[in-house]
């Protein structure tokens, strides 16, 4: 984990509320009542978040269980001496599995396949296993003809069956949850034909978990919401016609950088590559030094807004591999070296994920998924 001297020197960095994002576990506990497991989805760097830092701080909260999407990742949890269950989302593969096993990490079995390359190892005896079962997403998942083979062989193996699951196709893309509802009933009927008891059922991803609680079972997995974002407007819609909208997300991230330089600009000149913009009054422009390898999607070019001393800051002109220009003639006493928010708020100002995301033709999850690579994460108040 970075402390703060890490960013002192680099170009862009992310500060994560430790408020927030407790006040957000805090919710979601509250939501599902005390009886449920609760797992909180770190995969992919927490959803660009650092995984080690949410982790931590969760784990220690009301959170029981992680989720993570490769053994490696686990593995990483473990390193770092967190102690909670740990089921990994992926397939691990053949040469993973004993030191997934031997990490306790609980592996997801999607296929015959996967079973079988378990069962290759002797450390199967001590593996515990959730299959993930098919009921219409078709990306992973072992089909109702697969299961009674899956079963005996895994029995035979002396492999330990703690959980069954499976993932919703479209429930945060619609307000009608018809295909969602059918989910849930195929699910309920591959329980029933495992014919053995699985202790821990769950499907419920963050949209199921605040929207229906009959898809919460014995577990729900929440990924997008912990960090305070929600999984879609559709959601938002849904929720407030269900009368379950009074969720107070907060969202968890801010993503910083600082100003490197000012340049002033005369009217009539442009600015960037294409020339694209150019100086209708003299400009201040301050140069920033973070672009599209940094996450900071190109097609934000001319549309998005920063904030540096409280105030929107336009960016002008296309952003660049490493920089992005912004214009802060408006953005009185603005200079080199002060803090500028790329997302996040301040006073009474903000950039959503949202934001960022509607001018990149996106979602909210891959925008702070793909925010800063390997810059620091340091938590905040
Ligand atoms: C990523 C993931 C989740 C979390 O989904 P959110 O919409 O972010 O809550 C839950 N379950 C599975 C299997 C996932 O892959």
């Amino acid at each position: 984990m970075n402390d703060h001297r890490d960013i002192e020197h680099a170009n862009n960095w992310i500060e994560l509320s430790s408020g927030a994002l407790l006040h957000n576990a805090t919710l979601f506990r509250r939501l599902i009542g005390s009886d449920l497991a609760f797992m909180a989805v770190v995969k992919a760097n927490a959803y660009g978040h650092g995984m080690l830092p949410v982790a931590r701080t969760v784990a220690e909260s009301c959170v029981d269980w992680l989720g993570v999407f490769t053994a490696s990742e686990g593995i990483a949890l473990r390193e770092a001496g967190i102690t909670v269950p740990i089921l990994v989302l992926g397939a691990t593969s053949d040469r993973q599995i004993d030191g997934a096993v031997e990490a306790d990490l609980r592996l997801s079995i999607m296929s015959t396949g996967g079973v079988r390359d378990l069962l290759n190892h002797s450390s199967c005896a001590s593996a515990r296993v959730h299959l993930k079962l098919e009921t219409g997403t078709n990306r992973q998942g072992l089909v109702s003809a697969d299961l009674p083979e899956a079963i005996s062989l895994l029995r035979g193996g002396g492999v330990s069956i703690e959980g069954a699951y499976t993932h919703f196709a479209d429930i945060e893309d619609t307000t009608d949850h018809t295909f969602a509802a059918g989910q849930i009933d195929r699910f309920g009927a591959l329980l029933e034909r495992l014919d053995v008891t699985v202790p821990i059922p769950h499907t419920a991803c963050t949209a199921a978990t605040i929207l229906f609680p009959d898809t919460h079972f014995r577990m729900v997995r929440v990924g997008i919401g912990l960090f305070g974002l929600w999984p879609s407007k559709e959601t938002q819609v849904s929720a407030a016609a269900l009368e379950r909208n009074d969720l107070d997300l907060r969202p968890v991230m801010t993503w910083k950088t600082r100003i490197a330089q000012i340049k002033n600009v005369p009217t009539g000149e442009y600015v960037g590559y294409g020339r694209t913009f150019r100086a209708t009054r003299p400009t201040r422009i301050a140069v920033l030094p973070v672009g599209y390898a940094d996450g900071y999607d190109r097609k934000l070019s001319s549309g998005a807004h920063t904030l540096v001393r409280g105030t929107r800051a336009p960016v002008v002109g296309r952003i660049c591999m490493n920089l992005t220009m912004v214009d802060v003639t408006d953005v009185a006493q603005a200079g080199a070296g002060d803090e500028v928010i790329l997302l996040g708020a301040a006073g009474d100002e903000s950039v959503s994920a949202e934001d960022l995301a509607r001018l990149a033709d996106t979602i909210n999850y891959e925008i702070v998924t793909r925010a800063a690579p390997g810059s620091p994460r340091i938590l905040v108040p």
